[in-house]
């Protein structure tokens, strides 16, 4: 059953790869920056076989983890981190630094919109979940973006007008929006701004697919805390499951006692599988993403070609490894995702349909094929079912099976429109 392309879609590929090899070039100037921050710290850290191995019971004393813990924080240019398979995935690992640093009273500023879907509940902003944090006394003031950046004098005023404010959010990669990812750069001005208003704000990244797009971490431009989670950028297609939280010494202490236990924070926990997975995966995440960013350039090249839009353009600076493609009908939307599943190692028989997926408002169609249940740094896309029809695509473990999968998606869209 060999994997049929046809010739146009190959002719395609070829053409818009030509255009191309300049925003490689940049691309690889970035992984040479994060892998050599990535090998300073595991050499500083001393990492040998002996961290690979598994603990049990209470986990007192996981040189393991704790040492995982240091080159991460490293790595992400923090000063300290919490990195631990028992944070289920990157909602979890967001909710907790937000919800390990307010208290009861204090307001949380999202200068960046509403948070991303799957935190709506949590945060308290949808449904009536008993433990979300607006349950709890925690207040939500969502500040649109303008013109695709920060409304930094808008987000200002709120803060020298309202004392309650404690924390501002911020998300960095454009999520399930038609906006590009905040760069670094921008993440900072706001930053700076409004520490000059108050100098006790805690600014929280949700940092979820931006890790080592681009040479910094928001750390170094005066974040907080960040968070994220394992299965996507930092974890390098490797790490089997998980999350992080990296930031100021002081508030990762809190996380991990709202994590774990106040009093015990980030010294218990076993894991009885090997970390090796998660040291390699991360050792490899500078790659990983580089070839993620190739793939998601390709993508955009490509469905330029063929007359679509496309978010981020190909050769735009990138603070997030998403690549938006906006096609005309939902048919059309549905036949790329299926070419997506039909280019993954896994469950490549598959045929995604839209589905009401917990934590979500729309129906989802999603196509993943990963050897690591949702993971994103492995090729998918998924794209909530309703006008405009949007695909957000990411990921490829390596360049050329995203290459394959662009042939296949450039061969079905167009076969789906001549219908
Ligand atoms: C993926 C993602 C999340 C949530 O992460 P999960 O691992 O899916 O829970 C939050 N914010 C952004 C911007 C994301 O991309």
């Amino acid at each position: 059953m060999a994997i049929q392309i046809d010739n146009g879609a190959r002719e395609l590929i070829w053409t818009a790869e030509k255009t191309l090899a300049d925003a490689f070039l940049r691309v690889d100037a970035i992984e040479a920056v994060t892998s050599q921050r990535v090998l300073e710290a595991f050499q500083e850290e001393g990492v040998s076989a002996r961290h690979f191995a598994p603990t049990n019971g209470y986990g007192y004393d996981d040189i393991g983890r704790d040492t995982l813990d240091r080159i991460f924080a490293r790595a992400l240019m923090a000063d300290k981190a919490l990195v631990r398979p028992q944070i289920v995935n990157g909602t979890h690992a967001i909710f907790l630094a937000v919800a390990g640093v307010t208290r009861a009273g204090d307001t949380v500023l999202s200068i960046t919109g509403q948070p991303y879907d799957t935190l709506e509940q949590a945060f308290g902003l949808r449904g009536d979940a008993p433990n979300s944090l607006t349950a709890n006394g925690v207040k939500f003031h969502c500040l649109p973006l303008k013109n695709d950046g920060i409304d930094i004098s808008a987000a200002v005023e709120t803060v020298e007008q309202d004392a309650s404010v404690r924390i501002v959010f911020i998300q960095r990669s454009r999520g399930y929006s038609w906006r590009n990812a905040l760069s670094v750069e921008q993440i900072g001005a706001a930053i700076t701004a409004l520490k000059k208003v108050r100098d006790d704000l805690i600014f929280v990244v949700d940092n979820c697919y931006g890790e080592f797009t681009s040479a910094m971490e928001p750390t170094s431009a005066g974040a907080s805390l960040i968070a994220g989670s394992l299965i996507k950028n930092p974890g390098g297609g490797l790490a089997p499951t998980g999350g992080y939280i990296a930031g100021r010494a002081d508030l990762v202490d809190r996380v991990a006692e709202r994590l774990t236990i106040p009093g015990l924070g980030a010294e218990v926990g076993a894991y009885e599988a090997s970390y090796r997975p998660f040291y390699q995966g991360l050792f490899l995440a500078p790659r990983t993403v580089n070839q993620c960013i190739k793939t998601a350039m390709l993508f955009a090249r490509v469905f330029e070609c063929l007359g679509y839009e496309t978010m981020p353009q190909p050769t735009a600076p990138r603070s997030d490894i998403i690549q938006a493609i906006r096609f005309s009908t939902a048919d059309e939307l549905r036949s790329f995702c299926r070419a997506i599943q039909k280019a993954a190692p896994i469950d490549s028989f598959v045929v995604p349909e839209e589905w009401d997926m917990p934590g979500y408002s729309d129906k989802v169609i999603m196509a993943a094929g990963a050897f690591v249940q949702g993971a994103t740094t492995e090729l998918s896309a998924d794209a909530p079912m309703r006008a405009p029809y949007t695909a957000y695509m990411q990921g490829s473990l390596t360049y050329a099976y995203g290459r394959l999968a662009a042939m296949l998606a450039a061969g079905s869209v167009t076969l789906e429109r001549t219908k």
